[in-house]
């Protein structure tokens, strides 16, 4: 007898940005060298402060479980953060710290989404936030942005996507994949509109907050009529190098942190007690590092703008955060070589990674079918090498 997989886990696809990841590392295990533009990680070390307080903590045998939420001082030092950066106001009883910030937004959509309900995404949006839906029964709605109004959504567009069904709405600024920052305005006028739809809960995915060129990181949940149904998640992996610890929290309405506390002390029991010493390291002490990393990014964000002005039929916004690019290929669909027909952006991502060795990701799991997203967390001569490459990969396409 065949094993038959669960009906739930076929109902959703594999996550297209790790899917890239992987067939990379398979190249490279080949013995190519793999320039890897695909996964969205700070190619620096986790600061030594931050290990340090790590290495101490196992040293304090912090080897036990930990309050399911999070130790205590975690969250206090998160309510911190989100006073003095986000001038937000939480008490650790509205705090849950988990397994990164993708088990936070896992864990609100189970805790929010009944069978049936709508959740509205402006598109391109993050890889997971469909799939997180669709596991929890939900419907995505996705509202899509193209290039030419710099990949955000407006008040108007999202409105109208808005029905009596609509449970949620997922937003993330800054973006990824587009890398856009929506300003004060523009979230204003979401913020305004969605007084009309008290039904409608927010969540607001900032864990770009640092990486931001355009100055003071806003949040949708800083605006008032928002603050009993917000939800901010962030983490540790982005601003501070640390995807792989594993730490991620949210702010939520009290009812919300509670049934996100329950989820995850059946599932995961909570999240890694020596990585949670490390992120109260992170959180409390010296934001620069962070500040450093972010200016080493926006060089590499003016390099690689530049670097793609020599890529024909690449066509690129100008992104105020994050660290991906988000060109519009679809000049190259309808070409060939030898064998290969590209038809879509992930026959592009797939050719590029056989004939330049680069990986990428395709713009289809982002919801915008005509793009391809490179992220620039890479050294600056990875970055020139894997332009120059994919440049000559492409010229063969005819
Ligand atoms: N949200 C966005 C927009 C992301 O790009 C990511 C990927 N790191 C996450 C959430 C999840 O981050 P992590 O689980 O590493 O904290
Ligand atoms: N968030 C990163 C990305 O978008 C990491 C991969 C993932 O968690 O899916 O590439």
């Amino acid at each position: 007898m065949t094993l038959q997989i669960a009906d739930r886990v076929n109902s959703f696809a594999e996550s297209q940005t790790l899917g890239m990841a992987k067939l990379g590392r398979e190249l490279a295990s080949k013995g190519h060298k793999v320039i890897n533009l695909s996964l969205g990680e700070p190619d620096f070390d986790t600061p030594l402060h931050i290990k340090e307080a790590a290495i101490q903590a196992i040293h304090d045998n912090y080897t036990h479980y930990t309050p399911v939420a999070g130790f205590i001082d975690l969250r206090e030092a998160v309510c911190s953060k989100f006073s003095r950066e986000n001038n937000l106001t939480f008490t650790p009883d509205q705090v849950v710290v988990s397994t990164g910030a993708k088990q936070s937004l896992m864990n609100v959509v189970l805790s929010i989404v009944n069978p049936g309900d709508e959740v509205v995404i402006p598109a391109p949006f993050w890889v997971s936030y469909a799939s997180m839906v669709e596991f929890a029964g939900g419907k995505p709605v996705l509202i899509y942005a193209g290039i030419e109004q710099d990949f955000k959504v407006t008040a108007e567009q999202i409105e109208a996507h808005i029905t009596p069904k609509t449970k949620l709405m997922m937003f993330s600024s800054p973006c990824n994949p587009s890398g856009s920052v929506y300003n004060r305005a523009e979230m204003e006028a979401i913020a305004a509109m969605l007084d009309k739809y008290p039904q409608v809960y927010v969540v607001s995915d900032e864990i770009y907050e640092h990486i931001n060129y355009v100055g003071k990181h806003e949040s949708l949940a800083s605006f008032e009529n928002l603050s009993n149904r917000a939800i901010v998640v962030n983490g540790v992996s982005k601003a501070f190098a640390m995807t792989g610890w594993r730490i991620g929290y949210i702010g939520a309405p009290k009812p919300i942190a509670a049934a996100c506390e329950k989820l995850q002390g059946q599932f995961t029991s909570g999240t890694n007690s020596i990585a949670q010493r490390a992120a109260i390291a992170a959180l409390s002490q010296s934001i620069e590092p962070t500040r450093q990393m972010c200016n080493t990014f926006h060089q590499r964000r003016n390099l690689v703008l530049e670097l793609m002005k020599n890529i024909p039929g690449f066509k690129c916004n100008v992104p105020d955060g994050a660290f991906y690019v988000f060109p519009e290929v679809s000049d190259y669909f309808g070409t060939k070589y030898e064998n290969t027909n590209i038809q879509t952006a992930t026959d592009l991502s797939l050719f590029i990674l056989e004939h330049a060795h680069v990986t990428t990701v395709t713009g289809e799991a982002f919801g915008s079918n005509n793009n391809l997203r490179l992220s620039y967390a890479a050294g600056e001569a990875d970055l020139k090498e894997a332009f120059t490459k994919i440049e000559q990969a492409l010229a063969k396409l005819k």
